[in-house]
């Protein structure tokens, strides 16, 4: 049994659904488990009426969701020209539940609120999705993965209880699945032990092919994409990329960490400790190989990637009274720093100063000079790019350099990382 996965992006229109339907069908007879996200930039929608619902505004939140349905309904209207069938009162009766909402008062617990309304996204484009399955021919059966997925009570970002959640699937899903060959179901929730709705934090999709492919012992996991596979640098950044064919759940897992966006990272640990491969592959041009992650680290080394962080803010710490920067000052500046939420991109430390990058769009500098003044002469330097190279070598590192001043640069065995400035 296969899980496959299928973004926003695959299933944004009628033509992205019909396209599913057509991949599918090259799987003639297996047993394929479908996961799949809200339709096009739903999430994203959804988001906006949780906000409405939040500031009381009555008219937005009516406006957002008649919108959100409209956009559904025409959706179906192509797909589904027959208009007896039951997805039109599915989607139907997830708009009024959505609108009754509005009438309770706004919970104090913001993320559960949230949980229970943009959940709906992947409600939505699950029933739809099988649906057209089902009109095309398809075996197909849906399932709900908030029956499936047990999580604790961390709203927006539900942390899966993998013994539970391995009996639910036994339990609840295996039996549905045996009377078809594609079981349809949704990414990005779960459901607490009361069955209240979680998700599992945003782009949680991943995850979710991820999760049912370790419960249920898949062959493997295919995340279907607008891309060819994972390449070696994002394109927006950096000309004459290349696809990585093979590498390593390891890799996979330090690219992600550096901050290569291709996979959630979460989705990787259930399958690397199964040894179950993941494939990254295109649904614009199916017969392309596409990237497998897996457990032999063979061909890592073979191909160079960089990964870019723009925008980057360096601020450098020195006590005020010239002594040394020891193990008392750094707790001090890290606790002051995770009060605010300082998620740092990197550090270095000397004798008189200790060095930390952050992402400008997530902080004031001005506030962090405030935040350490009594104790702390604070320096920053912006508009920086932080670039980081796995299996770099001296050629790899003169192309990224290049019109570049590099203000710092740290290199282990296989990773180099520079901080830069244009020269100007
Ligand atoms: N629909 C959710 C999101 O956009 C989950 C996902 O797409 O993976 O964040
Ligand atoms: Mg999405």
């Amino acid at each position: 049994m296969k899980v496959f996965k299928f973004g926003g992006a695959s299933v944004k229109d009628p033509a992205a659904v019909r396209n599913v339907s057509r991949i599918l069908s090259l799987y003639g007879g297996e047993k394929l488990i479908i996961v799949v996200s809200a339709m096009g930039k739903t999430t994203n929608k959804l988001e906006e009426i949780v906000k409405a619902s939040q500031n009381r505004d009555h008219d937005m939140f009516m406006e957002l969701v008649d919108d959100l349905h409209a956009f559904h309904s025409q959706i179906m209207l192509d797909l589904f020209p027959e208009k007896h069938i039951a997805v039109y009162n599915n989607v139907q009766e997830i708009f009024e539940k959505l609108r009754e909402r509005f009438s309770e008062a706004f919970p104090d617990n913001y993320s559960f609120e949230y949980d229970q309304i943009v959940s709906l996204g992947e409600l939505l484009s699950s029933h739809i999705v099988s649906a057209f399955l089902f009109e095309q021919g398809h075996s197909v059966g849906w399932a709900d993965a908030r029956k499936v997925i047990r999580t604790n009570h961390h709203y927006q970002e539900g942390n899966v209880d993998w013994k539970k959640t391995t009996d639910l699937m036994n339990e609840r899903f295996t039996p549905e699945f045996q009377k078809v060959d594609i079981q349809v179901t949704q990414g990005f929730i779960g459901h607490t032990d009361e069955g209240f709705t979680t998700t599992l934090g945003r782009e949680g999709s991943d995850y979710t092919a991820g999760i049912f492919a370790f419960c249920a012992n898949a062959e493997s996991v295919t995340i279907w994409k607008d891309v060819t596979g994972m390449l070696n640098a994002d394109p927006k950044w950096f000309d004459n990329t290349i696809k990585l064919e093979s590498i390593s759940f390891k890799e996979a897992i330090e690219l992600s960490y550096y901050g290569a966006s291709v996979i959630h990272p979460k989705t990787i640990k259930p399958l690397q400790n199964k040894g179950i491969p993941l494939y990254v592959r295109s649904f614009i041009d199916v017969h392309l190989e596409g990237t497998v992650i897996q457990s032999s680290m063979e061909n890592d080394h073979l191909v160079p990637s960089f990964i870019f962080k723009m925008d980057q803010v360096l601020f450098s710490f020195r006590t005020r009274d010239f002594s040394f920067i020891v193990e008392e000052n750094l707790s001090d500046i890290f606790e002051r720093l995770a009060n605010v939420k300082a998620k740092i991109n990197l550090m270095q430390n000397s004798a008189l100063n200790f060095s930390i990058l952050l992402d400008r769009s997530k902080v004031d500098p001005n506030e962090i000079v405030e935040l350490f003044k009594d104790s702390y002469e604070v320096r920053y330097n912006e508009g920086l790019e932080l670039v980081t190279i796995r299996h770099y070598d001296q050629a790899t590192i003169e192309r990224v350099t290049e019109n570049k001043d590099v203000l710092l640069q740290q290199k282990s065995r296989q990773t180099a990382r520079l901080v830069m400035k244009d020269r100007g």
